[in-house]
């Protein structure tokens, strides 16, 4: 089986910076965010890395964390 992509960074939501607005989800096109109904994470294992999340957060709740 191959072994899973390893990307360089990851991008993270600041639960205390999200407001909510599902801008990130309407821009997401693999499904990689998800919601609790308070605010918005990105699921790692079906992010791609693209950056839309990021650009589209009016609230600069996305940030782009490099992987160790
Ligand atoms: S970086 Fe791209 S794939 Fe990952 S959560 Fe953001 S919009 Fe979705
Ligand atoms: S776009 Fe930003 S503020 Fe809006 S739900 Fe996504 S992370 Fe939260």
């Amino acid at each position: 089986m191959a072994e899973p992509k390893k990307f360089k960074f990851s991008f993270e939501i600041s639960s205390q910076l999200c407001m909510a607005c599902a801008a990130c989800w309407l821009e997401c096109r693999d499904g990689a965010i998800v919601d609790d109904g308070i605010s918005y994470a990105i699921n790692k294992d079906n992010c791609t890395r693209c950056g839309r999340c990021s650009r589209a957060c009016p609230s600069d709740a996305v940030s782009k964390i490099m992987n160790a």
